[in-house]
């Protein structure tokens, strides 16, 4: 498989940062972004006719103060997430730090621009989306609560005749007989880097949470040791195939398979070497089977094996083929000596008119490989054998 870049997997376990970690690269990108406001700001007030219709000279000292102000706040942000991630320390004062510089800078962003304009409500919305996809909700909540109210007290101030709305501007470059395109290309640049670490966010947030399904289902279905099916996958597929071959009136063969002398194999050799033998048994029957075909590891030492529209004969060479592998499948071990291993089998073959489900049918086979070890191990027992089968 492409390696990917280590850039992109550091972006890619964002989530899984340290809040130090994440304060401090949000500090770093929120400093550049304010920078980039800033040099619009200088850029418009100095060169552009945009300034001298629709800027006031009060409005403009105002911006200039602010962003100084948040150019400092950033700046202080990101030495000392640097410092603490050079001593490798934490602080309990860093994130909550950050999180309220961030409401009151972009509360005097939203002060001077106006609280109606698109940035201030994309913030207000995106900034707390944000907060809690990487902070939780509870650490954002009381910023945001704080937020909203010295919104809210703003626009009622306003209302009530105070200049405190869009100090900014003499006139506001968007209403109904003004529209200017230089502020709606600059609203939108402005918007641009916030939308896009928003989409960013959400993106691996999904994809986190798409993966982290597939890994639980994952685990919940398949024996960790050998990735085999587990007992209630198996079941699941067998009460599946059971179906199917009641509905298609095929045969289907079930196999129960139990390691030799397993226990003495761990007790001389030690668990290492029996789970390589597990994984090992694991490796050699999936390759001897047909992919329709099912594996399952149902205990220790014990797997079925589910064989769709097999009938005696077909599984009789399949399940030998199995056991003969097995036979000539030995694990090294660490004096360089291998180890053989061997195991038996119980089958029973289920085919139309039965009436066994599933656990009558594991039993029979059980049964079976009970005769089998019985009989001298390393062997396959039928149930439908006619001198095994019961009338
Ligand atoms: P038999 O030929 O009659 O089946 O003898 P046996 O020794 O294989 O049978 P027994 O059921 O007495 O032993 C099964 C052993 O399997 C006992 C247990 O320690 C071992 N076992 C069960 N699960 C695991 C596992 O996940 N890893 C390892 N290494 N051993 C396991
Ligand atoms: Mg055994
Ligand atoms: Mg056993």
């Amino acid at each position: 498989m492409k390696k990917k870049p280590a850039a992109l997997v550091a972006v890619y376990r964002l989530l899984d940062w340290s809040d130090r970690d994440k304060c401090l690269l949000l500090s770093v990108l929120l400093w550049g972004y304010m920078s980039f406001v800033f040099l619009w700001h200088l850029f418009t007030i100095h060169l552009t006719e945009f300034a001298d219709r629709f800027v006031s000279t009060e409005g403009a000292e105002v911006m200039t103060q602010v962003m100084l102000f948040n150019q400092a706040g950033w700046l202080v942000l990101v030495v000392w997430g640097m410092l603490l991630r050079r001593t490798q320390r934490h602080s309990v004062l860093y994130p909550p730090f950050f999180m309220s510089f961030f409401s009151v800078a972009f509360l005097l962003l939203g002060w001077t621009f106006g609280l109606y304009s698109p940035m201030t409500g994309m913030v207000l919305v995106g900034a707390p989306l944000v907060g809690f996809i990487l902070f939780g909700f509870q650490r954002v909540a009381w910023n945001f609560a704080f937020t909203v109210l010295v919104v809210l007290l703003l626009a009622w101030l306003s209302v009530q005749g105070y200049s405190v709305h869009a100090i900014y501007f003499i006139k506001y470059p968007i209403s109904q007989e003004l529209l200017s395109y230089y502020w709606i290309g600059s609203t939108v640049a402005f918007m641009a880097p916030f939308i896009t670490v928003v989409i960013v966010l959400v993106a691996l947030l999904l994809g986190r949470w798409v993966r982290r399904e597939a890994q639980v289902r994952d685990q919940a279905l398949h024996d960790p040791l050998t990735g085999l099916a587990n007992r209630r996958e198996l079941f699941s597929r067998f009460g599946f195939e059971l179906a199917r071959a009641r509905r298609n009136g095929q045969p289907l063969s079930v196999c129960l398979l139990d390691l030799d002398h397993f226990k003495r194999i761990n007790d001389t050799h030690g668990h290492a070497v029996g789970d390589e033998v597990l994984v090992r048994v694991a490796e050699v029957l999936r390759g001897c089977l047909r992919e329709t075909d099912t594996v399952g590891r149902i205990g220790g030492e014990e797997f079925v094996l589910l064989l769709p529209e097999t009938d005696h004969a077909g599984a009789a060479r399949g399940i030998e083929r199995c056991r003969t592998t097995i036979e000539r499948s030995p694990v090294s071990l660490a004096c360089g000596e291998l180890l053989s291993f061997s195991a038996s089998f119980g089958v029973v073959l289920w085919q139309a008119d039965d009436e066994a489900d599933e656990h009558a049918l594991i039993a029979r086979a059980d049964e079976m490989l009970y005769r089998a070890k019985t009989a001298g191990r390393n062997r396959v027992e039928f149930w439908s054998d006619p001198a095994v089968a019961p009338c």
